[in-house]
């Protein structure tokens, strides 16, 4: 398909909504993206005229949602090449993904003494979980720190590889500084210490082709409502043979082959790690999500956000005093910013009432802002949908607002 932005912003029917009086642009797309009509009609076809459980009916309804609940799983298999369908989860969402690893894997395999490694730039739900199981295991958070383009020092990350280094999970690309981490060097040096790798990929996979075989990850998390899908849905892939030996993450129905008062066994894979009845409606959608980006295609997609990048570094460096942080060599179109006298929360107030839609404060990374002495910064992050006039509206409206700060 040629990439036409025209086009493809009619898909987004929130793009043409007005915010005080202005047309909005959104820049808050690490946050959350917007859906385009396939979703939105997926979605209201499963409440209208297909609502079913899955898995347990034998009527013809529940046949329907069970069969295009299965084909969506086969659909991310194939998006994310996987090798089997049944090294897919549906989850909430990444933070239920890492924190699925934490506690089935974490909390079966890691002992007193043992480590894990994240980066200096992790979301907090790439640290969090690692800490409460380190605190109930016995095990030590250790932390590849980071320059100041905010990437990772790799010599760093391969000094504190060891014998006692038992597990690694790190960030794609970095929801607060657009880093794009060089994940397969990290993941072959972690495997030459037989240590498995958690990829966070909550923002990778809307930016760019993910081949989970080819870079050898162990788990792979992500959230469909940041791929253009809805919100409350998930997947966590895994290799099966690890998936295989993990204890389950939350029990009852659905993820057990047999009960009773004596004893329960569980299912195989995937429905080990799916208790409970499912986000039926999002997992379908988010098939129609996956199907809107293949339509559009991932070479587009690069090409064409890296020309809003060097755009909007070019714009954004030329307002005197802001200071970009995360300026890493690879990178994603996210620009974090700061402005010497104007607190981000007034800043990301002030450019709303032009219809700029951007995020301010810690992004859920405060060791990111601890790392550069800074309290918060604001955020664009940027989609396929967006233009390099909404960076012009951005950059004018900080001038503006510039000067109520002088
Ligand atoms: N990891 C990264 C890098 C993120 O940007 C986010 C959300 O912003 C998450 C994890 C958590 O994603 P969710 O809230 O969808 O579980």
């Amino acid at each position: 398909m040629s990439f036409n932005v025209k086009d493809i912003r009619k898909d987004f029917p929130t793009l043409a909504v007005k915010i005080h009086g202005q047309p909005l642009v959104y820049f808050d797309n690490a946050a959350t993206t917007l859906k385009p009509e396939s979703v939105l009609r997926a979605l209201e076809q499963y409440y209208t005229t297909g609502t079913s459980n899955v898995h347990r009916g034998v009527h013809y309804l529940s046949e329907r949602a069970t069969a295009n609940f299965e084909k969506s799983r086969d659909k991310v298999r194939d998006f994310i090449h996987a090798a089997k369908s049944t090294e897919i989860i549906f989850t909430r969402g990444t933070t239920e993904g890492i924190n699925l690893v934490a506690h089935g894997y974490g909390r079966k395999f890691l002992k007193k003494g043992d480590e894990i490694l994240i980066s200096g730039m992790e979301h907090h739900s790439n640290i969090v979980p690692w800490q409460i199981l380190c605190d109930e295991v016995g095990g030590n958070l250790k932390v590849i720190p980071l320059n100041d383009d905010g990437d990772i020092i790799f010599e760093e990350f391969e000094k504190l590889l060891s014998k006692k280094t038992k597990f690694v999970s790190i960030v794609y690309i970095s929801n607060s500084l657009g880093t794009i981490n060089p994940i397969k060097k990290v993941i072959d040096a972690a495997h030459q210490f037989n240590i498995p790798v958690l990829i966070d990929g909550a923002q990778a996979i809307s930016h760019q082709k993910i081949d989970v075989q080819e870079s050898g990850c162990d788990f792979f998390a992500f959230s469909a409502h940041k791929l253009f899908g809805p919100t409350g849905v998930g997947v966590l892939y895994g290799k099966a043979e690890l998936l295989n030996q993990m204890n389950p993450y939350q029990s009852g129905g659905d993820m057990i082959s047999s009960v009773t008062f004596e004893k329960t066994t569980y299912n195989i894979l995937p429905y080990k790690f799916e208790a409970g009845t499912p986000n039926v409606a999002g997992v379908i959608a988010l098939s129609a999500a996956l199907e809107y980006i293949e339509k559009v295609g991932y070479d587009n997609i690069v090409a064409y956000e890296h020309d809003l990048l060097e755009y909007g570094n070019k714009v954004l460096s030329e307002i005197p005093n802001l200071r970009i942080i995360g300026t890493a060599r690879e990178k994603a179109a996210i620009f974090s910013f700061v402005l010497p006298n104007i607190h981000p929360h007034d800043l990301g107030t002030l450019v709303d009432e032009d219809g700029v839609a951007i995020r301010t404060g810690h992004h859920c990374t405060q060791p990111v802002m601890k790392h550069f002495n800074i309290p918060a910064t604001s955020r664009a992050s940027l989609a396929f949908y967006n233009t390099k006039e909404e960076i012009d509206i951005l950059a004018k409206s900080i001038i503006k607002a510039m000067k109520l700060f002088p």
